[in-house]
């Protein structure tokens, strides 16, 4: 069991099981909707993370993708997209123990900023 929650405590999630995947989005979306350099997510079952507390708000920031954010402190906690049926992608800063989900791969490298080193050994896929 892993817990997580936003920043002013309302939403709380319990994630059952380890991780599917975990990985870096560097695309503008992600970049934007967390206000930080690069998102990490670590994706689960949706059947497997539970939510307690206030009801996540959701923005649809393209056809199909739901980000979901406290509507009271605005963390950014989840996406979920049609692309990914059943899976529910969890941003790793949200975990109150993040430090074994450490990104193993990478999306949308191509617009990752020029700036930005990540450790080698990150992965360089999907
Ligand atoms: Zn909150
Ligand atoms: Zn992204």
């Amino acid at each position: 069991m892993r817990q997580g929650r936003c920043l002013c405590g309302d939403v709380r999630f319990v994630a059952e099981g380890s991780a599917k995947w975990t990985a870096y989005c560097h695309c503008g979306s992600c970049r934007r909707h967390t206000g930080a350099p690069v998102a990490a997510y670590a994706g689960f079952e949706t059947s497997k993370v539970r939510f307690t507390g206030a009801p996540l708000a959701f923005y649809e920031s393209s056809p199909g993708v739901r980000r979901g954010f406290c509507a009271r402190c605005g963390s950014t906690l989840t996406y979920e997209g049609d692309r990914w049926p059943g899976e529910i992608h969890l941003h790793v800063g949200a975990f109150d123990d993040p430090a074994d989900l450490a990104p193993t791969g990478q999306a949308f490298g191509e617009e990752r900023i020029s700036w930005l080193d990540l450790p080698a050994g990150q992965g360089s896929g999907p």
